[in-house]
C-alpha cells in the first residue's frame, strides 16, 4: 500500500491550495469513528463539519442510496422523480414551513434566499432593496452567499460586492433596528452562529427580529444549514424559540453527507418565485432525494431528538469542568450538539495535538474550539473524547 504521506504530496500537486489539510487521508467510517488508510481509528467530533449526523456506514442509509443508484440517478427538474413528493413533505414539514426548492449545497440554498428576498421587495415596488445580514456570520462562499457574510476577510479579494447589504450586530437588536429603512426587505441571521464562533441567538434577540419583521413587513430569514436537522434537540434551531421564519435555509445534515440543501417558503413567501425565476440542473435529483428520506425516516425510528436532549447536557457538564480545569479556557457557549470552547489563544496547534491522538476536531474561529458530533453520539463518546482532549492539552503545556 502506498505510504499516506506519499499520497497527500502526490495529491497536492494537483489541487488548487485553498484549503489547509490536515495530514491524513480518510478511507473509511463505522458509526462514531473514522479509519486513515494506514488503519488508524480516530473518534469523530467534527462529522464532516457538521454534516454526517447519522453515523458512518449507516446501513440503512447506504442501502437506500445504492438501491437508487440502479433505479434512476438523475431526471432534470422538467420531470418528476419518485422521491420527490416524500422528500418535500417530510422537511417541508419538518420545519413547519409550506413550500421547498432542493439545491445541491448550503450556499445555494442561501443564493436562492436571497433571490427570493430580492423578488419579494421588487414586487411591492422596492428595486433598490436591502438586506440586514450580521458580522461574525457566515452563509458561504458564492458571490451572491459571500456578500451577506459578515466576515471583510473573506469579502476583499473578490469585490465589488453585491449591493445593498448591511451588517448588524448578532444578539444585539438595537444595532439591527437602526439600519432598517424603507428598503430593508430581508433580516438574515444563523439562529445560532456556527463559523463565526458557536453563539446561540439569545431569546430577546430572535423574538425581536421576528417582531420587527412583522412590524415593517420585512422577511426573517434563518440560515440553519449548520444548527438545523435536530443539531440542537429540535429538528430546526428556531424552534427551541416559538418563532417561525418566513424562509429557512438548510443543507449539511439534510442528506448526511450526500450533497444536498434546501430553501423553505412559508405562507408569505410561497408563490413569489415562479416558473423562469430560479432552477438548478441537480437540485433535488432522485438520487439525493432518496438519502434525504431515508435520513428523515431514521431520525424518527431513531428518535434522534430525543436522544441529543439526553446526551447534550452530558456533553456541556464535561465541557464546563474542562472550561473550569483549563485557565486558558474562556467560556463554553452552545445548544445542544453544536458546542464550542472559545479559548485565549489559537487553537490551531491543540486540534493538530488532537487529531494526532485519535480525535477529530474542527476550529471555529481562530481561538474556538467547535464540538459538532454525529448526533447518535453516547455519553462513553463523550468522555473518550474528553480524555483524548486533555491529553492534546497536556502535549502543549
Ligand atoms: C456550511 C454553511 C453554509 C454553506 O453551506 P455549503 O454546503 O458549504 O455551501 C452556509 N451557512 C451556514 C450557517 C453554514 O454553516
Amino acid at each position: 500500500m502506498e505510504n499516506m504521506q506519499t499520497a497527500i504530496e502526490e495529491a497536492e500537486q494537483y489541487l488548487i491550495h485553498t484549503y489547509n489539510r490536515h495530514k491524513v487521508v480518510l478511507e473509511k467510517g463505522n458509526g462514531m469513528y473514522l479509519y486513515d488508510t494506514e488503519g488508524k481509528e480516530y473518534l469523530d467530533f467534527g462529522a464532516g463539519i457538521a454534516v454526517f449526523a447519522l453515523g458512518y456506514n449507516n446501513k440503512e442509509l447506504n442501502d437506500a442510496v445504492k438501491e437508487q443508484v440502479d433505479k434512476l440517478v438523475h431526471t432534470s427538474n422538467l420531470f418528476y422523480n419518485a422521491n420527490l413528493k416524500d422528500a418535500a413533505e417530510q422537511v417541508v414539514k419538518a420545519s413547519g414551513m409550506k413550500k421547498v426548492f432542493f439545491t445541491n449545497s448550503g450556499t445555494e440554498a442561501i443564493e436562492g434566499a436571497v433571490k427570493l428576498a430580492r423578488k419579494y421587495a421588487y414586487l411591492k415596488g422596492n428595486k433598490d432593496s436591502e438586506i440586514i445580514s450580521m458580522n461574525h456570520s457566515f452563509h458561504g462562499r458564492s458571490l451572491g452567499a459571500l456578500a451577506v457574510t459578515g466576515n471583510a476577510h473573506y469579502q476583499e479579494p473578490f469585490g465589488p460586492m453585491n449591493a445593498g447589504i448591511k451588517f448588524a450586530e448578532y444578539n444585539n437588536l438595537e444595532s439591527v433596528k437602526a439600519l432598517i429603512s424603507d428598503k430593508t426587505c430581508a433580516i438574515l441571521l444563523e439562529t445560532v452562529q456556527g463559523e463565526g464562533g458557536i453563539y446561540p441567538a439569545t431569546e430577546e434577540f430572535i423574538k425581536g427580529i421576528r417582531a420587527l419583521c412583522d412590524e415593517h413587513d420585512i422577511l426573517m430569514i434563518c440560515d440553519e444549514i449548520q444548527c438545523g436537522m435536530g443539531r440542537t434537540g429540535e429538528m430546526y434551531a428556531f424552534q427551541n424559540y416559538g418563532i417561525q421564519p418566513d424562509v429557512v435555509t438548510t443543507a449539511k445534515a439534510l442528506g448526511c453527507g450526500v450533497p444536498v440543501g434546501a430553501f423553505l417558503a412559508n405562507e408569505k413567501t410561497a408563490d413569489i418565485l415562479v416558473p423562469g425565476d430560479h432552477g438548478t440542473t441537480y437540485g433535488g435529483n432522485p438520487l439525493v432525494l432518496s438519502a434525504v428520506r431515508k435520513v428523515f425516516e431514521i431520525y424518527e425510528k431513531e428518535h434522534i431528538l430525543q436522544h441529543v436532549k439526553e446526551v447534550a447536557p452530558y456533553l456541556e457538564e464535561k465541557l464546563d469542568e474542562l472550561a473550569e480545569k483549563y485557565e486558558f479556557i474562556k467560556e463554553r457557549r452552545g445548544k445542544g450538539m453544536m458546542q464550542g470552547l472559545e479559548c485565549t489563544k489559537p487553537v490551531g496547534p491543540v486540534i493538530e495535538k488532537a487529531i494526532e491522538n485519535g480525535l477529530i476536531l474542527v476550529a471555529a474561529g481562530a481561538n474556538i474550539i467547535r464540538f459538532v458530533p454525529p448526533l447518535i453520539i453516547e455519553k462513553k463518546h463523550v468522555d473518550e473524547m474528553v480524555s483524548k482532549l486533555e491529553t492534546a492539552f497536556k502535549a502543549l503545556q
